[in-house]
């Protein structure tokens, strides 16, 4: 994967006639960017803002970043702000990616072009580009990684000792995230056949996306939902894993868990963004897995395509053109590779390539 990324940034650079790592950095002509972004109370948002603000400051440009704490009318308010200042482009990682229609249509009103930022902004023709990870692959990767935490498959992707049936729960993202029918999507692409085989039983019965998204992608109500399934489903059962789409939830789920009296060995719970809390849980054997997204490779491609978006070029070549309809037209994006984590790789993924201290996990 870093091979991956650093190729693909350099590629980016070329593309759009950036300096490649260890060259000067370009000097911008001083033009504004609005960066929003959806919360600071997940890391991961905390890190995306404050990498693309470093890099795009280290290119010259000034940048004004906002979270908008997950409040949907707040996040318009802050784009509107955005332009009003004199924005020359809007980057965006939405709340709600279908509800930014108005304040999209005021920037292309005022000619600013917008990069969408991890998640697809929907049902609007005024965005211009997407930068992004595979999603589709995160949540065949949380998939096959609870196979393998259930003994269903090796590590190598080989059938696994263990024939189950194995009872397992269901948890998706937030519904207006248009990234969680991808990872929702993705993971059942891999369960189905075991569903349908029955080595996989969801005993709750609530398999339909609708049915197991999680508003916000909310850490407190994926505990209750967990525990209100404990209580009726599993009173003579027991749960043995838990696909979940995020850490946070993942960490709701194991408190639930807990709560319920599972411990100290826990059913496998998978999750993404390798967030501090979540590796620890991890090391401490209680989360299984999680899926890390490299935000600093994804903040140098989004401040790479605004250099050549700011520069009126054709932006650098974007490597899916496909995939990402938004509703109204197909976005071009730009998608880097996650990567599966667990006990047996963390350190390799997670610490040797600087992402963590061994210090700051401990
Ligand atoms: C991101 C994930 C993140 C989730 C919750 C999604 O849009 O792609 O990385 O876990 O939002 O913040």
């Amino acid at each position: 994967f870093p091979r991956f990324a650093v190729l693909a940034v350099a590629l980016l650079a070329a593309a759009c006639g950036a300096p490649a790592a260890g060259q000067q950095p370009a000097s911008g002509d001083g033009a504004l960017v609005g960066v929003t972004m959806p919360t600071t109370k997940s890391e991961r948002w905390i890190s995306d803002g404050e990498n693309i603000k470093r890099d795009l400051e280290s290119r010259g440009h000034r940048v004004d970043l906002r979270y908008a704490e997950n409040d949907v009318a707040n996040q318009v308010k802050q784009i509107e702000d955005q332009i009003a200042k004199g924005a020359k482009l809007l980057i965006i990682a939405s709340v709600d990616g279908s509800a930014l229609t108005k304040p999209l249509d005021t920037a292309a009103n005022a000619e600013i072009p917008v990069i969408a930022y991890d998640r697809l902004l929907r049902n609007s023709p005024n965005v211009d580009f997407y930068a992004t990870f595979e999603n589709f692959r995160v949540g065949i990767y949380q998939a096959e990684s609870l196979l393998t935490g259930l003994g269903l498959r090796n590590p190598d992707g080989s059938p696994g000792a263990a024939t189950g049936p194995f009872n397992i729960e269901l948890f998706a993202g937030s519904a207006d995230d248009n990234n969680s029918a991808f990872f929702f999507n993705g993971a059942m692409s891999v369960l189905r056949p075991y569903l349908d085989n029955g080595k996989l039983v969801v005993r709750s019965g609530q398999t339909d996306f609708q049915a197991v998204t999680t508003l916000r992608w909310d850490g407190e109500t994926a505990r209750k939902r967990m525990e209100e399934i404990l209580g009726t489903t599993y009173r003579r059962a027991k749960v043995n894993g838990v696909l979940s789409p995020y850490d946070g939830i993942s960490l709701g789920i194991l408190t639930a868990l807990k709560n319920s009296g599972y411990g100290p060995a826990f059913p496998t719970v998978t999750g993404q963004d390798a967030e501090l809390g979540s590796v620890k849980s991890i090391l401490a054997g209680e989360q299984y897995s999680t899926i890390y997204k490299d935000t600093r490779e994804l903040a140098k491609v989004t401040a790479l395509m605004a250099e050549a978006v700011l520069k009126g070029r054709t932006p650098p070549q974007l490597n899916n053109l496909n995939d990402y309809d938004n509703g109204v037209k197909v976005v071009p994006a730009f998608l880097l590779n996650p990567v599966s984590v667990d006990k047996a790789n963390y350190h390799k993924v997670l610490v040797e390539s600087g992402y963590y201290t061994d210090d700051q996990l401990r």
